[in-house]
């Protein structure tokens, strides 16, 4: 229960520091840590590769108030990014080879320069990914998103954890999920989720409860069916993300008793095949303030990447300082390298 109190006053989760404190107690998990099942493999720490992915935090403003939350988003939440700090991304896409700008929140729609920054990445020849929680398509002020992404040819991935109504509410809200399916079926008037249409539509699965995603490629199979029998729906990929234990799920974990459990369940199925391929080494995260991680997971840690004891701006940023970059980890990544592994495109192997 001292533990609890730590995480969680109120409904507000406690500060990053102490959620690092708790994954690296090891008397809670004493039977190894990310770093020991490195070694265990002969694998060296991780190191950063060749950048080819920006991804951007617009900040935790969200309609929606998931029990998964890792970014612990709502409708009071404040924090959101400036303009400034959308033009110093901006000028970053301008000076970078990077391909892609994949695009996060909270519900980054609700960011006021969420449009203009589709558009200069767009400008610039890059792939845009929409981290859509789909609800948003449908709140007032928002319904004319669907054309403005397709206009823009901006691939949408978006969570849908179950293709049963009763357990996508109960992680996301009750009414989540009939209003999904509402929008899944306005993105697929457009054209998304058709083949060849060139505008792609991926959901994602993480699970409910304490356990690992099963095989996506069966699961993708089972969400096929059953949304087109159901909804005449369509979509081009599942995604299936393990549950990373940060956050609002660090707290359920911990207020039911299952955190041991869950750790030793990631210790386990630890599977070296997946740690060439981990998203950190590739994508570089920035959050709303325009600071940089090695990944959405480490920012919601504050573990930032740092000159010194000066912390990395996506202003001073160029693809060389990342290059063969040691990266940040703790026991959290185990959660990205459990059973075929898990990243913000899916399994690793
Ligand atoms: S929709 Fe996404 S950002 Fe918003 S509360 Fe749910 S998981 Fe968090
Ligand atoms: S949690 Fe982040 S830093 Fe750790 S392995 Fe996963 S992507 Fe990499």
């Amino acid at each position: 229960m001292k533990t609890l109190t730590l995480l969680r006053e109120g409904n507000a989760l406690a500060s990053p520091a102490e959620q690092l404190k708790i994954l690296s107690d090891e008397n809670r998990i004493p039977a190894g840590t990310f770093e020991s099942k490195l070694a265990e493999s002969q694998l060296p720490p991780l190191l950063r590769s060749t950048l080819t992915t920006l991804q951007i935090n617009l900040g935790k403003v969200c309609n929606q108030t998931c029990t998964h939350c890792h970014v612990d988003a709502g409708p009071d939440r404040k924090e959101s990014m400036s303009a400034e700090v959308a033009n110093q991304v901006i000028d970053f896409l301008s000076r970078s080879q990077v391909e892609t700008l994949d695009i996060t929140g909270g519900a980054p729609e609700m960011n006021p320069h969420f449009r203009r920054l589709v558009e200069a990445a767009v400008e610039r020849g890059k792939r845009v990914i929409d981290r859509c929680n789909l609800t948003i398509l449908l709140a007032n002020g928002f319904t004319d998103l669907p054309e403005f992404l397709a206009r823009n040819q901006v691939t949408i991935t978006a969570s849908l954890p179950c293709y049963l109504e009763e357990n996508c509410d109960s992680q996301r809200g009750e009414g989540v999920y009939e209003k999904s399916i509402r929008a899944i079926r306005r993105l697929n008037e457009l054209g998304y989720g058709h083949p060849n249409s060139g505008l792609e539509l991926n959901l994602v699965f993480n699970p409910t409860g304490t356990g690992l995603p099963p095989d996506q490629a069966a699961l993708e199979r089972d969400y096929r069916t059953q949304l087109r029998d159901r909804h005449g729906l369509e979509f081009n990929h599942l995604f299936t993300i393990t549950n990373m234990p940060i956050s609002r799920f660090l707290a359920d974990l911990l207020e039911q008793g299952k955190y041991e459990l869950y750790m030793h369940k990631l210790l386990e199925s630890f599977n070296p095949a997946t740690v060439n391929e981990v998203m950190c080494r590739s994508l570089v995260s920035v959050d709303w303030e325009g600071y940089l991680y090695d990944c959405d997971f480490n920012q919601m840690l504050d573990l930032p990447l740092k000159s010194g004891n000066t912390r990395l701006h996506i202003s001073e940023l160029t693809e060389e300082i990342l290059l063969n970059r040691p990266i940040e980890t703790a026991n959290h990544c185990l959660g990205c390298t459990a059973g075929a592994g898990s990243s913000c495109s899916g399994n690793l192997t």
